[in-house]
């Protein structure tokens, strides 16, 4: 093992030592993509100029110490988020050809900061799915087990991470896309509160419950990128001027006496013994540190997916409006005149999971229907912030599965709906909550198959929710898949 792949904090003292050069860890990096991502299938493109920015970033670093942690420091980006110079392709044939004029504001801090971009990562397209099997551009893998799901939407940027082609990476979560594939994979991934991040240069799928966040091998590290990401953004105003450095304020707290509660409704019918099993142990852990477990109820939280698949359609037929063959992205030659082009072009650009989606938000806001559908929907979206909110003055967090198995086979859901979508109940409820939420690595499965424990906060508590994850990294180890990975299976 070399200071690459033991976080950021090693990252820097390897860096700042000159133990390596900028251009060796970039190297390093991509020449792991080339060797393992053929059969992972992790990225849709591969930066040409990432070598030129590590050798001039090197040049700087004999003049002037590194002004941040993340100066040199490789990272790989979902590909619905804006990286100037690269395409910008959502998974999806309508913009397979797009390339964007500018950074996402994420991208842009982090190039400020000195960070490399490795390249662009699979997805499902357009965001909507939990397996990355709705991609256009092909399949990405499970490193622990290839005839696996890697999870999604955020499927490639999961699995650069879990094998060692990226130390990081960015991600997007709007009902579970950065957790559920975090969890897939056996690494930890963080959804933050609504409103900490902007999401200016990130392809709008459903705007009131999109969140960026990052995917990392350590919780320090996913602290320090939030710290580096979070905060307002003239670009986007959802996003709220909290002062990041709580966070990590939060991160230093003890944990002795925190009380952590454990909903009922997370934990019955429906869960995999197996996950069951690999929490109960986490659980353990975590009471070893001195947190308090406590029962808890959600009640309302079984809704969840009903309410999700009527705001997230509703706003994704309206976000995706745009694609219509005329300003950008994929246009129809087939047409004849201005309604022919649109339908054709939606009818050739979208896969069938997109178009699902669109047909199913068009209803819902249709005259006549808004009042029963979205309208209802709103409401139950405010019983579950209620229930969020009287929980969160019995306990500090709560405890849950991320997912309610461990990764399932390729083609096991993707041709019913109603199965995949059941994937994301344990995470959909915190982004109708608008609440951080993050997955950290349990023990595997018996079968050696990773388990995502799940930790679901109140709003801005993300330092809390990282120090957890800290406890359960030290607890659990590190477990690296047996396919694909520096120093090869299992290391502490
Ligand atoms: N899997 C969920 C969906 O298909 C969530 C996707 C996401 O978070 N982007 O919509």
């Amino acid at each position: 093992m070399t200071p690459l792949f033991e976080g950021i904090a090693s990252f820097c003292r390897g860096r700042d030592s000159r133990q390596f050069s900028i251009e060796e860890a970039t190297r390093e990096f991509l020449e792991r993509i080339e060797r393992e991502d053929q059969a992972l299938g992790a990225f849709l493109s591969v930066n040409p100029n990432a070598i030129n920015r590590a050798r001039q970033l090197d040049n700087r670093l004999a003049r002037n110490p590194a002004p941040s942690p993340f100066y040199g420091y490789p990272v790989a980006i979902k590909d619905n988020l804006h990286v100037r110079d690269l395409p910008t392709t959502c998974a999806s044939r309508m913009l397979a050809n797009f390339r964007p004029v500018e950074n996402a504001t994420v991208v842009d801090r982090l190039l400020e900061a000195g960070a490399i971009v490795l390249g662009k990562t699979n997805m499902d397209e357009f965001a909507m799915g939990s397996s990355t099997e709705n991609s256009a551009m092909g399949v990405t893998r499970n490193p622990w087990d290839l005839r696996r799901v890697p999870g999604g939407s955020s499927g490639g940027s999961a699995v650069a991470v879990a094998a060692d082609m990226a130390p990081m990476a960015l991600g997007s979560d709007t009902g579970g896309s950065i957790r559920q594939p975090a969890a897939f994979c056996g690494v930890l991934g963080l959804k933050p509160t609504y409103g900490r991040i902007s999401r200016y240069g990130l392809v709008a799928f459903s705007s009131s419950l999109d969140q960026i966040g990052p995917f990392a091998r350590h919780a320090e590290d996913a602290l320090e990128m939030m710290l580096l990401l979070s905060g307002p953004d003239g670009r986007d105003m959802t996003v709220e001027s909290r002062d990041p450095s709580e966070m990590a304020r939060d991160f230093g707290r003890k944990v002795q006496g925190t009380v952590i509660g454990m909903p009922e409704e997370f934990f019955g019918d429906g869960l995999d013994p197996a996950v069951a099993g690999s929490l109960e142990r986490a659980k353990d852990v975590l009471a070893a540190a001195g947190a308090v477990f406590r029962p808890i109820r959600l009640p309302s939280a079984q809704y969840g997916i009903n309410v999700y698949y009527i705001i997230a359609t509703s706003e994704a037929a309206s976000n995706l409006s745009r694609y219509d063959g005329v300003r950008y992205g994929y246009r129809s030659l087939k047409a004849k005149n201005i309604r022919d082009l649109y339908t054709h072009t939606r009818q050739e650009g979208f896969g069938p999971e997109v178009k699902r989606r669109i047909l199913l938000g068009t209803f819902a806001l249709s005259a006549g229907y808004q009042d029963q559908y979205y309208r209802k929907a709103q409401q139950v979206q405010a019983l579950i912030r209620e229930e969020f909110d009287r929980a969160f003055h019995e306990v500090d967090v709560i405890f849950a599965p991320t997912t309610p198995t461990p990764p399932f086979l390729f083609g096991e859901k993707v041709s019913d709906p109603l199965a995949m979508y059941l994937s994301d109940i344990y995470t959909i409820s915190a982004n109708l909550a608008g609440l951080p939420a993050l997955s950290a690595p349990s023990w595997p499965t018996p079968e050696g198959l990773p388990v995502g424990a799940q930790l679901i906060g109140p709003a801005w508590s993300e330092g809390r929710l990282l120090r957890l994850a800290a406890i359960l990294e030290e607890g659990v180890g590190i477990h690296r898949p047996p396919v694909a990975t520096v120093g090869g299976g299992e290391a502490a």
